[in-house]
């Protein structure tokens, strides 16, 4: 559905992104992750035509979006960073002004109204944009994406700026779109893309640094394939009921975190899988209950600062907007290129 190859895109003498490549099947979820200004609006804006590239190629459903911009554009929903809302219509007339911008085909009438039902904004229809709460004015802008009906939708971080109930519920929104189109969505918070993506694309500096599941970028990134089993019982019978258990190479006693049980560290020879047997060695003996069973994978957050070797955490995942602010030398160049652009 969406084909990126060599995409390269310079502001001024500032290279935003570095030779990209990837490609996205109909209907997949992706999460674009990674800090302000690593380009992800950039990547986005590229590809729903806003902004001309300045190498490589990008095919939307095999249209390319610099020859045949009209077509490849069709297929896409757009939710920029900061929806170009018109403050005083209200959210009806402004969903009916974006449908004859984008010159749609369909009946008007019952198109607006099923999008308007599908975002759960009838309540609000007839209310003025600029008396929304901000969840409501992030829903009118999915709405506005969702005009036309197009395969793709591009949402540039949906959450930010909501309260965490507004979070949930645009979440779910998102998920429950996932079902009928293709969605990109960008987020510099890890549980955002955790939440709702099946494949994550770390963009960091403006390069691809990891483009895979967010279990497979887990375990490919682990090193330490140990488990730590929870179980109640006395320490001599776990111990002789885990090292029954083939392929163990030791196990060690955490202690006691929750009453009346301990915790054990047990780490297999090389890359077995020992917790099938585990679990049936230790079930086995009646006097003991495992309570659970966890592998020491590593999350999301981790494998980010791993793969970008950042360890200040505050800076990248502490929830602002803020964080992360360029180097000096570049903003000269940003304020230049900005009038250009846009
Ligand atoms: P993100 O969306 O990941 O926060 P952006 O794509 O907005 O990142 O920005 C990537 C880099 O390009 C940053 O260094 C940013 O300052 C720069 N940049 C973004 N837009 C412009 C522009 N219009 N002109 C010049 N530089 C820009
Ligand atoms: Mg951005």
């Amino acid at each position: 559905m969406i084909e990126v190859s060599s995409l390269s895109k310079r502001y001024g003498n500032h290279l935003a992104v570095k030779n990209a490549n990837f490609s996205i099947k109909k209907g997949e979820v992706v999460g674009f992750l990674g800090p302000n200004g690593a380009g992800k609006s950039t990547i986005m804006n590229i590809l729903t035509g806003y902004l001309s590239l300045t190498q490589g190629k990008v095919e939307i459903d095999g249209f390319d979006i610099m020859t045949d911009p009209e077509l490849a554009k069709k297929r896409i929903g757009y939710l920029p960073e900061i929806p170009p809302l018109y403050l005083d219509m209200t959210v009806r007339e402004y969903l009916y002004f974006i449908y004859d911008l984008k010159k749609v085909k369909f009946p008007k009438e019952p198109h607006i109204d099923e999008i308007i039902r599908l975002v759960r904004i009838v309540e609000v229809e007839e209310r003025l944009i600029k008396n929304l709460s901000k969840g409501y004015r992030q829903r009118v802008g999915i709405a506005a994406a969702l005009v036309g009906n197009p395969d793709v939708l591009i949402l540039d971080e949906p959450t930010v700026g909501l309260d965490p109930k507004q979070i949930i519920e645009i979440r779910d929104l998102i998920t429950k779109l996932g079902r009928n189109h293709t969605i990109i969505l960008s987020s510099h918070i890890l549980s955002e893309v955790q939440a709702v993506c099946k494949r994550v694309i770390i963009i960091n500096k403006g390069h691809i640094i990891a483009d895979d599941t967010p279990e497979n970028l887990s375990k490919a990134l682990s090193s330490d394939h140990s488990l730590v089993a929870r179980v109640i019982g006395k320490s001599e019978d776990v111990e002789a009921a885990i090292n029954s258990v083939r392929n163990v190479y030791s196990i060690e006693c955490l202690g006691e975190f929750e009453a009346g049980s301990k915790d054990y560290r047990i780490v297999p020879e090389g890359n077995a899988d020992i917790r099938g047997e585990l679990i049936k060695r230790l079930a086995e003996k009646n006097k003991l209950t495992l309570l659970s069973l966890t592998s020491n994978e590593l999350t999301l957050e981790q494998i980010f600062l791993r793969l970008t070797g950042e360890d200040d955490m505050g800076v990248y995942f502490g929830n602002t907007d803020t964080a992360q602010e360029e180097q000096p030398e570049e903003i000269s160049e940003i304020t230049e290129e900005s009038e250009e652009e846009n």
